[in-house]
């Protein structure tokens, strides 16, 4: 969270949510962190995660405590919901479970949905807009950055007129996608789940194309979109940071961008704690980080995996700009 800017929520002014979208492992982690030291801007983690592992399972905010006793977060959930005790965390699980997965998105994405499943989408996404506006008023910030990055959800939000949201589609090429989800990571904010998911790299290609493509669908349905490449990111940092900041409305000028710089050819940020809730494990890293391309797949991904996993994902990685590159 980067100080307040004197732009409170007020009156009938719609938080604006900045929505991380595409598939794990893609770099949400390091532009959220990065976004979340503009002024104005509060990042918050994967909010599709804070109402289990946050609120249920009382795991780690970015800051250190225990996500109840955050001071930010016990504020948050006093302006939204008068309280964590107060929100029913199985029902917004069951709600997810009906209306917020991947299956569903053919049905979101139709203009018109059947009214017992808009009442379900409705309550569902009041958890969403509740939340956004009491981070907005709790920080401050009138930018919240959720790094939830499942398309379904995105699909979900677009419906509340409430909700000034811009997705920020994040793409990755896929081959790297896939050798970082074979990896074990481990996650220090859990005991009952020490590490991250892994899985098989033709599982990771099936999940790529169907969250890039939802995401392109939800472009093409109307939701403001901009597409980053992770590449991109880490190669030229300040300036793709300032084109996401243009697009969320975000301001990156000047002193702003301080917190980033550059040494001898190494690209590096200077980051403060942030109070999110979920995610990869590099949201607990706090003070001067390295920018560098992962780029680790090139040499250790085994051959065969590689071109499987180009075989199944061509034509988004053609269109993406990889085709070109080492298959
Ligand atoms: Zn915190």
């Amino acid at each position: 969270m980067a100080g307040a800017g004197g732009a409170m929520m007020a009156g009938n002014n719609r938080p604006r949510v900045v929505y991380l979208g595409g598939l794990g492992r893609s770099g949400t982690t390091l532009l959220e962190r990065l976004l979340g030291e503009l002024p104005g801007v509060c990042s918050v983690g994967e909010v599709v995660h804070l109402w289990q592992r946050g609120i249920a399972e009382a795991e780690r905010c970015g800051c250190g405590e225990p996500l109840p006793g955050c001071p930010f977060w016990r504020k948050v959930g006093e302006i939204a919901f008068g309280g964590w005790d107060q929100v029913d965390v199985r029902r917004v699980a069951e709600l997810r479970h009906t209306v917020d997965r991947n299956r569903c998105v053919p049905r979101l994405a139709a203009p018109a949905l059947n009214p017992s499943f808009r009442r379900l989408l409705d309550e569902y996404t009041d958890y969403y807009v509740r939340i956004y506006a009491g981070i907005a008023d709790a920080s401050g910030c009138p930018v919240v950055v959720d790094s939830s990055k499942h398309a379904s959800l995105a699909f979900c939000l677009r419906r509340r007129a409430e909700l000034d949201l811009r997705v920020v589609h994040v793409v990755r090429d896929s081959r790297a996608v896939a050798f970082s989800w074979t990896r074990r990571v481990s996650r220090p904010e859990s005991a009952s789940d020490p590490f991250m998911l892994t899985y098989p790299p033709t599982k990771t290609a099936w999940l790529w194309n169907l969250q890039n493509g939802a995401l392109q669908l939800l472009a093409m349905e109307g939701v403001p979109t901009l597409r980053v490449r992770y590449e991109d990111l880490v190669t030229s940092p300040t300036a793709t940071l300032a084109k996401v900041a243009d697009f969320a409305g975000m301001a990156a000028d000047g002193a702003a961008m301080n917190f980033m710089g550059s040494d001898a050819n190494t690209n590096w940020a200077d980051l403060r704690a942030a109070h999110t809730a979920s995610g990869n494990p590099m949201r607990f890293t706090t003070g001067k980080i390295t920018i560098r391309m992962d780029d680790r797949w090139q040499t250790a991904m085994p051959a065969s995996q590689r071109r499987r996993v180009t075989a199944l994902t061509l034509p988004l990685l053609a269109r993406y700009g990889y085709a070109g590159r080492a298959e």
